[in-house]
């Protein structure tokens, strides 16, 4: 099922996320986690790309797998720019072959010391290329990385929301949203892309931070904001685990309550291979997920 499909309907949708195990040995509990969470019948799930890793194979393996056992609609990311023509082409085929609907095309963080390098000899410079490359190659639904806060690479959010254009009007068919803490910034971006002609459905991704250590993680990964609000709760419960956890979904659940009752309808959530959030999230929104 193509994913567009799902989220231009007028109900909203609720997705998790997975990602593939970094070392082969960790595979098996990666698998019994998604199965878990597939169990709990999302509208769809997405499954990361490892980046450059020995374990990117995985991916197609887990969303198989998904569809296979539990018919839920799935995602696959798929990453280029540390990776060569050659390898992009051969997962794109692979994708192709397995029947893949529903790809994420991303760029892939870039290592410090290639930040500001001479990108003329490089096989993929942004995301934009690999988004090309798969609407060449076959009728995917193409997905894209999109950022309210701006991708921390970006000079300003005009430059950003430009070559966002760019990338949707290359062939992607919807965004997904970089994590954020404070609602207020997803909309000013939503007004901002849609003056600037981005009709494209956006998925607000949330991550639920359950442990203190996650939030220092996420934080330096993506330069989120943390609103005071949040940030007291995390001094007040970040010492204990329990505490920490059911204030940490409590939050999220808060945040897409609000996201909801705004108009915002597609939500993801960075589940994180952890069954037990995902359905707590799930079970804390249901009639809220399912009002008239
Ligand atoms: P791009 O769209 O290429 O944008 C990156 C930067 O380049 C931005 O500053 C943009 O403004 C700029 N840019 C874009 N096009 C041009 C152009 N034509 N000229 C000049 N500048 C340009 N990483 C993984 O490794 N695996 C994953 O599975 C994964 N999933 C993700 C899912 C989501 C929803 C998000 C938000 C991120 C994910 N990432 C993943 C991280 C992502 O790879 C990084 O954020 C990366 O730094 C940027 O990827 P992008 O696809 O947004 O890149």
């Amino acid at each position: 099922m193509k994913l567009t499909d799902l989220l231009r309907r007028p109900q909203p949708t609720l997705s998790f996320e997975v990602f593939p195990p970094k070392t082969d040995a960790t595979f098996d509990s990666v698998l019994n986690a998604t199965r878990a969470i597939a169990a709990l019948r999302p509208d769809f799930m997405s499954v990361t790309y490892g980046a450059g890793g020995g374990t990117s194979r995985y991916t197609l393996e887990i969303v198989t797998t998904v569809e296979r056992e539990f018919q839920v609609p799935t995602l696959a990311h798929l990453t280029c720019v540390s990776s060569t023509r050659e390898t992009v082409k051969q997962r794109i085929a692979e994708l192709k072959e397995a029947g893949v609907d529903n790809v994420m095309a991303l760029r892939g963080d870039l290592p410090p010391e290639l930040v500001g390098a001479d990108r003329s000899g490089w096989d993929y410079r942004h995301a934009v290329d690999l988004v090309r490359e798969l609407k060449e190659a076959g009728d995917f639904c193409i997905g894209g990385a999109c950022y309210p806060e701006v991708h921390p690479e970006s000079k300003n959010q005009k430059e950003d929301i430009a070559h966002l254009k760019e990338k949707v009007e290359a062939g992607c068919s919807f965004l997904t949203t970089q994590m954020f803490f404070d609602n207020n910034l997803l909309y000013n971006f939503l007004y901002k892309i849609r003056e600037a002609g981005i009709t494209v459905p956006v998925v607000a991704g949330i991550m639920p931070i359950t442990h203190k250590s996650q939030l220092e993680r996420a934080i330096t990964l993506s330069g989120s904001f943390v609103p005071q609000r949040f940030k007291a709760l995390v001094d007040r419960f970040g010492g204990s685990r329990a505490a920490m956890k059911q204030a940490g979904i409590l939050y999220a659940a808060d945040q897409i309550i609000d996201l909801l009752a705004n108009g915002v309808k597609n939500i993801h959530v960075y589940s994180m291979n952890k069954p037990d959030v995902a359905a707590a999230i799930q079970s804390l929104l249901k009639d809220v997920l399912s009002a008239p």
